[in-house]
């Protein structure tokens, strides 16, 4: 997007940034935008999006100001899900919102970060427009399962979803069966039932699981549970930018196709996990094999940010080599961004360690050969990694 540079003009001493307006429309009209530039110091009420930037083609054209820009297939899908019937909806996104050819802009605005994330009013945790299955023919193209119900997530669905799991007999509703998108509402409703606070035996997941394979209800539970494994083994969770998008904001709502969910019903499963894990130990250890490996999985995907979280909110001093440990194996598009990506969530640095900043201009290569050296080894050998950081002349003074 780097021909556009009529768009861009941002003052570095006001902490500038632009705020993206989606224009209101129909679901099939063309995606129509303007930019806003605003100083965080004036509070500008905006949400944020956090998302993966996915492959590179295939592309979208979408219109901001009078300027054509060429969008990924992943961004297009969520503008045309966030996109209101009647009002414009004003949200800051990276790859839009910043200058991604101008290197000093980059580097200017990810030092930036932490506030954007800080001062916006809600993150929308975008995991995709639907869950991707590779297709039949196995040639790396991809078919979405739930894509086609053309909806905006201005309806009101989370609320929906809240309200099934309100009623015991969850997966025998009759009415959304049969509606595009319903899987994905089973899916996010098992999680609402998995973080209430009661026996594992009065759980309707429980019961449908062990109720045998042939009410209606059973067999919807367990494509709910098979999806909702899929649904967590996005590529979403990976990226490493998602941990300071989730954990700076204060309030995170979830985000596929048009269904969403508030991002607090995920760290309440450890809640009610805990509060039965002696009460309820012998149904626990009868659940199915593929149960609890989807269990499993959610559980290894939400502490991984949920852990972060807590040591913030216990004032935790945690420093950048702390942060690389915990956050081992996520990715990022730029390599770079492995190490600048936890920057934000640093609150602590070592006497005699050097703050790092983020550099992204081609003079600074002890961060390219960390970050290519890291990129190009097996991310299991963590031990072999963490003796790099130590001997790399980037982290030199670190006590580590
Ligand atoms: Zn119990």
């Amino acid at each position: 997007m780097g021909s556009q540079q009529s768009l861009y003009a941002l003052s570095n001493s006001r902490h500038e940034i632009r705020l993206l307006h989606i224009q209101p429309g129909p679901w099939s009209f063309p995606i129509l935008c303007s930019l806003q530039t605003v100083s965080l110091d004036t509070s500008p009420t905006y949400q944020a999006l956090s998302y993966t930037w996915g492959d590179p083609t295939p592309t979208r054209f979408i219109l901001v100001e009078d300027v054509v820009l060429e969008v990924r297939i992943n961004l297009y899908h969520a503008l045309r899900r966030l996109r209101c019937t009647n009002n414009p909806r004003v949200i800051w996104i990276d790859a839009i919102c910043i200058n991604q050819s101008d290197m000093d802009e980059r580097t200017q605005q990810v030092m930036l970060m932490k506030s954007v994330y800080s001062n916006c009013r809600e993150v929308m945790m975008w995991l995709g427009d639907g869950v991707p299955i590779l297709d039949q023919s196995n040639t790396k193209a991809y078919v979405y399962e739930n894509a086609n119900d053309n909806l905006t997530i201005e309806e009101g669905r989370y609320k929906l979803v809240e309200y099934y799991a309100s009623q015991l007999s969850s997966f025998s509703y009759p009415a959304l069966a049969g509606r595009k998108g319903y899987e994905i509402h089973d899916a996010f409703i098992i999680i609402l039932l998995l973080g209430r606070d009661i026996h594992l035996q009065e759980q309707p997941y429980f019961q449908l699981e062990n109720s045998g394979l042939t009410s209606l209800a059973a067999l919807r539970f367990r494509n709910a549970l098979k999806l909702l494994g899929k649904i967590m083994a996005l590529p979403y969770w990976s990226r490493i930018w998602i941990v300071q998008e989730n954990i700076l904001p204060p309030v995170a709502t979830v985000i596929l196709g048009s269904i969403s969910i508030s991002w607090s019903a995920f760290p309440a499963v450890f809640g009610s996990v805990d509060a039965h894990v002696n009460c309820c130990r012998r149904e626990m250890s009868i659940l199915s094999d593929e149960t609890n490996e989807v269990f499993k999985l959610f559980i290894y995907v939400v502490q991984g940010i949920n852990k972060l979280r807590s040591h913030r909110e216990q004032g935790e001093k945690l420093d950048l080599y702390t942060l690389l440990q915990l956050c081992w194996g996520r990715q990022a598009t730029d390599p770079r961004d492995r190490v600048y990506g936890l920057l934000s969530l640093v609150n602590y640095w070592p006497t005699g360690t050097t703050e790092i900043l983020p550099d992204y201009s081609e003079k600074n290569t002890p961060i390219k050969m960390f970050c290519r050296r890291d990129d190009a080894s097996d991310s299991g050998n963590a031990g072999a990694e963490y003796s790099y950081v130590r001997s790399n002349a980037l982290f030199s003074g670190y006590s580590l």
